[in-house]
């Protein structure tokens, strides 16, 4: 969904514009201390295209260094978050030289900017709006947000921008559902590969052949499961292997790395009866660096210490991997035999809850509130050597590509100086996010922001 940013200076109308197109009727009271929760981020109930509305006023932070730091910041957020900004000034008032400083900031913004003047209450306005252009976004859009003044006009021109965008994702989310599940499985040789691939496709009518615009080595498999799409990338194994030189090798380990960047979800396979090794964590490494999401296939279970109780096995196992690739600690190891049919199963199952979990993306609304509770339930440490303390001003859940079966969220954290972030903090922080918004298998990626 398109996210819509809210700018401007302080008193300009921002809530009561937040307000209009969120079409709540109650004003929310704003002027208390730290995160206002409710102003952040609320579903735009005025336009024809859903999208979600921030208001940056919202955020509360209340800078020491004044307004004008206060909105840059705020400009800073919209610019990083938003598909569309507006740019709000008050009519009544006319230019300021925070309008003016604020337009300067965005005038290097990716995302449209659209200005528009509040406080449009009679037609008199209107003529005093023309000095505005000279911020250099055009005429403003007039409305006025207390009295629900050109609110058509504007959400049609809001609709019209975003129109575009809409249409692009949903291309995207099309050609997605065609190839359903991207999953590479990778792993070292003979570890059990290309049995978990003739496993998932075993009475299947799928033609193995190569699809247009894939290089002559990768091959796309699509296949299908429980009624659900999947398509198996670049298994190596299928191909009749030549004899294993080096420069074999050394081709195994680019294919396997192409396959890890096209993947949605990687599925590394490991021979546990040979027990993890240097040659696994490397595709480990290469999973963990592209931030992937991933499972570990524990396979020929059937042969780990086969006589040794069920229990015992299963505890030595994941002892086994903690240990061995304890870097990659947000993939879950399931045990498996590729031999039984079983595997299929337990793999493809585990893939469609760690899709159905991952697309649920936290809101921004959402995430500040449990971000605000966890910086108050345990506050980050003073720096010693500065006596200053990280400040959290926002948060939100960025997806980088427009759109992706299995997201991995970006979680952009704008904080008054990350010098301040301590690593033993972040992964309380990343702790936190994993009880709050579970998804399995998913990476949780931080991108922390100082304020310049
Ligand atoms: P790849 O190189 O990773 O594709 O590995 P393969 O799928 O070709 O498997 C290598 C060997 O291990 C073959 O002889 C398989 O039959 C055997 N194998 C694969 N999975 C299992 C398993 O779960 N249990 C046992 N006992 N053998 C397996």
């Amino acid at each position: 969904m398109p996210t819509v940013a809210i700018v401007g200076r302080p008193n300009v109308g921002k809530s009561a514009l937040f307000n209009r197109l969120a079409k709540r009727k109650i004003a929310i009271v704003h002027d208390q201390p730290g995160v206002t929760r409710d102003r952040i981020s609320a579903p735009c109930l005025a336009t024809a295209i859903p999208c979600t509305i921030i208001d940056t006023g919202g955020i509360g932070a209340t800078l020491d260094d004044g307004f004008g730091a206060q909105v840059s910041l705020e400009a800073d957020i919209a610019m990083e978050t938003a598909d569309l900004i507006l740019f709000i000034v008050d009519a009544h008032e006319g230019l300021t030289p925070i309008d003016q400083d604020l337009a300067q900031r965005l005038r290097k913004a990716k995302p449209p900017v659209m200005l528009v003047a509040n406080k449009v209450d009679e037609d008199k306005h209107i003529r005093g709006t023309d000095e505005f252009a000279r911020l250099g976004f055009g005429t403003p859009v007039g409305v006025s947000a207390e009295h629900g003044r050109g609110m058509t006009g504007l959400t049609e021109k809001i609709d019209e921008i975003l129109k575009p965008l809409v249409g692009e994702i949903e291309e995207l989310v099309a050609q997605a559902e065609e190839a359903g599940i991207k999953l590479a499985i990778v792993g070292r040789p003979n570890a059990g590969k290309s049995s978990l691939v003739n496993a998932i496709l075993q009475d299947q009518r799928t033609i193995v052949s190569d699809i247009a615009g894939t290089t002559r080595d990768a091959i796309d498999l699509p296949c299908e499961y429980a009624g659900e799409k999947f398509t198996l990338i670049d298994t190596a194994g299928l191909r009749p292997r030549s004899k294993r030189d080096t420069s074999v090798e050394v081709f195994s380990a680019m294919r396997t790395d192409r396959s890890v960047r096209r993947a949605d979800l990687c599925i590394l396979v490991i021979d546990l009866a040979a027990g993890i090794t240097a040659q696994d964590r490397k595709i480990a490494q290469k999973i963990l660096e592209e931030k992937k999401p991933c499972l570990i296939v524990l396979n020929k279970f059937d042969l780990y210490h086969p006589d040794a109780p069920m229990r015992a096995r299963k505890e030595e196992a994941k002892e086994h991997v903690d240990r061995e690739l304890f870097f990659l600690s947000y993939a879950p190891a399931l045990t498996v035999s590729a031999k039984s049919g079983q595997a299929v199963e337990t793999v493809l199952k585990e893939v469609l809850k760690v899709r159905k979990a991952a697309q649920n993306v936290p809101s921004t609304g959402k995430l500040n509130r449990m971000l605000h509770d966890a910086f108050q339930l345990n506050p980050p440490p003073t720096d010693k050597r500065s006596a200053k303390r990280l400040k959290l001003y926002y948060g939100t859940a960025a997806v980088d590509e427009k759109y992706r079966t299995i997201p991995v969220p970006t979680f952009v954290l704008f904080v008054n100086d990350k010098a301040l972030m301590p690593a033993s903090y972040e992964s309380y922080l990343s702790n936190r996010l994993r009880e709050f918004n579970p998804v399995p298998a998913v990476p949780v990626v931080f991108s922390v922001r100082s304020r310049d």
